[in-house]
């Protein structure tokens, strides 16, 4: 199973200062996803939507477009990335509900908050893939 990596990158803080629906980027450092501090204040199921799409930028390749990332992710894991306006943003990556358990199976996270938690170490032993 894929594992996500995810961390907080003051690039990604910027970013958001500058626009409110930007809260991740990836191919600032290998195999990791950045994001704003405020993405963890998101409702799981947009960090998630917005996980899958960074990783489908990832599966997809460096000039590609936003719907060549979703497309990539979507044959990747059959999870149907959408958009929807909310408080949080216009047009942010959003999932059907029903999706969520598949979400977290192929992002190989069980808590996308963990990271918010103040004593979480990543485990250095784990593999980054595998
Ligand atoms: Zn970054
Ligand atoms: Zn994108």
């Amino acid at each position: 199973m894929r594992t996500v990596r995810v961390e907080t990158c003051p690039l990604a803080n910027q970013e958001h200062q500058h626009s409110h629906r930007q809260y991740a980027h990836v191919f600032h450092y290998d195999r990791l996803v950045c994001v704003a501090k405020a993405f963890w204040d998101l409702p799981e199921r947009i960090r998630l939507a917005i996980l899958l799409h960074e990783v489908g930028h990832i599966l997809a390749g460096e000039p590609a477009g936003e719907k060549a990332a979703n497309n990539a992710i979507e044959r990747a894991s059959g999870i149907d990335i959408q958009y929807r306006d909310s408080e949080w943003g216009e047009n942010l990556e959003w999932i059907r509900p029903d999706d969520v358990v598949a979400a977290k199976e192929y992002l190989g996270i069980v808590d996308v908050g963990l990271r918010t938690h103040p004593g979480y170490q990543p485990d250095a032993s784990a593999p980054a893939e595998c």
